[in-house]
């Protein structure tokens, strides 16, 4: 018989109740160090004051109203975004996946306006992650997310990821846009090269295409700076932001151009929620926080702290892992292990961390976690690595 919850995932026995900083509470009362952090959506930790001050602030005043009026919250943060980015204009969603979609229409609404509505064709790249929407995982375009979901939206090109040959070879009259994550999340923490980013910039310069970059779980501080394309000196046309952005409460953003986003006039687009003053709130107090030299230092020195040791971690079990890699606290530890035993082995030992492709086990932890919390969570980590490299898992 089927699950009350649509059986679409497969869950781990645990079950937790409450949680503070980086530590949750299992049920049975065990604490996890939680190096997951809701896959890169808690930035500020469980139960962060500055956040539940916000959010309990706004829900004693005001919900709901819709964006048939004015919504204060949504206007900071909108405000906060332009002042902090490249960005002249910003959309809110819900999640990352309607900022695919939005990010899909306006590329294409930009080129119809110009009047060349063939010039549609969105390039994506091999290993990606754009969500489950059906704009998402036609962009994704992995079998593992589209088989059995057609007919898919048409439109998308999908390059592997780093053919350099191919992509030129793939750019026409009828390109839209060039959609990317800077650093692939899902697809294994896979970064794009700064020079790279770079030459995809340049690429999309000369034949004049929109460049949209996918930082849902990279942007947000995650890589010790605002946005992961800072660290490249490039900017993008379009962007979508969500996962961190709410600090936990669901929400997404697209950022354009005033240009890119030329196409989108009032009725092209809308959503009910999207904006909605509880996740404006939390968003507007977020940014507060993560767009502050800084609280961005502290990320980059806390990120090195945490590398370094898990170098060590590396340097220590060879036969469980491979290397390290990412960026700032958007860190993966590549595995001779199965990736999935390795995170097993981890709640066994009290410490939280997410699988990933490639056989790649992901460390997004929370961006202000302690010092203390990175070394425990390392010696947790070590304890589940001698258990594998023992046999005994
Ligand atoms: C998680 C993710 C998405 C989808 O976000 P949802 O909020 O789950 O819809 C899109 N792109 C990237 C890079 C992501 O990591």
């Amino acid at each position: 018989m089927i699950t009350s919850i649509l059986p679409t995932y497969s869950r781990a026995p645990l079950t937790f109740v409450s949680g503070t900083g980086s530590w949750l509470v299992e049920q049975d009362g065990r604490r996890f160090l939680d190096l997951g952090a809701g896959i890169a959506v808690n930035a500020l930790g469980h139960a962060n004051p500055a956040l539940v001050e916000a959010l309990t602030e706004q829900a004693g005043a005001l919900w709901h109203v819709s964006n048939l009026y004015n919504i204060p919250a949504q206007q900071k943060l909108a405000d906060a975004l332009v002042a902090n980015t490249f960005a002249d204009t910003v959309f809110f969603t819900n999640s990352g996946t309607e900022a695919c979609e939005l990010a899909v229409k306006m590329a294409r609404k930009y080129w119809y306006d110009k009047g060349t509505p063939e010039r549609s064709e969105i390039i994506t790249f091999s290993g990606s992650f754009h969500g489950r929407s059906s704009a998402g995982i036609a962009a994704a375009g992995s079998e593992k997310m589209t088989k059995g979901f057609g007919p898919l939206l048409p439109g998308f090109t999908h390059l592997e990821f780093g053919d350099h040959d191919a992509l030129r070879a793939a750019v026409s009259d009828q390109t839209a846009a060039i959609m990317v994550e800077p650093i692939q999340g899902e697809g294994g923490i896979r970064p794009l090269p700064d020079v790279c980013l770079k030459g995809l910039r340049d690429l999309c310069d000369e034949h004049g295409i929109l460049l949209i970059l996918d930082e849902v779980q990279c942007g947000m501080g995650r890589t010790g700076k605002l946005f992961a394309h800072e660290w490249a000196g490039i900017t993008p046309d379009i962007m979508m932001v969500a996962k961190g952005i709410g600090g936990g409460f669901p929400l997404g953003a697209v950022l354009a151009t005033e240009n890119a986003a030329s196409g989108m006039t009032a009725g092209t687009h809308g959503s009910t929620y999207g904006g909605n003053p509880l996740a404006c709130a939390v968003g507007a107090k977020v940014m507060e926080i993560i767009a502050d030299d800084a609280f961005l230092a502290e990320v980059n020195r806390k990120a090195a702290l945490m590398r370094q040791k898990l170098e060590g971690l590396v340097a220590a079990y060879p036969d469980v892992f491979e290397s390290v890699r990412g960026s700032g606290l958007m860190l993966g530890l590549k595995c001779k292990a199965t990736n999935t035993d390795v995170v097993k082995a981890g709640y066994g030992q009290g410490v939280l961390t997410v699988p990933a492709a490639d056989n790649v086990v992901r460390l997004l932890p929370a961006l202000n976690i302690a010092d203390e919390d990175i070394a425990e969570a390392v010696l947790r980590l070590d304890a589940a690595a001698a258990q594998l490299a023992g046999g005994h898992a």
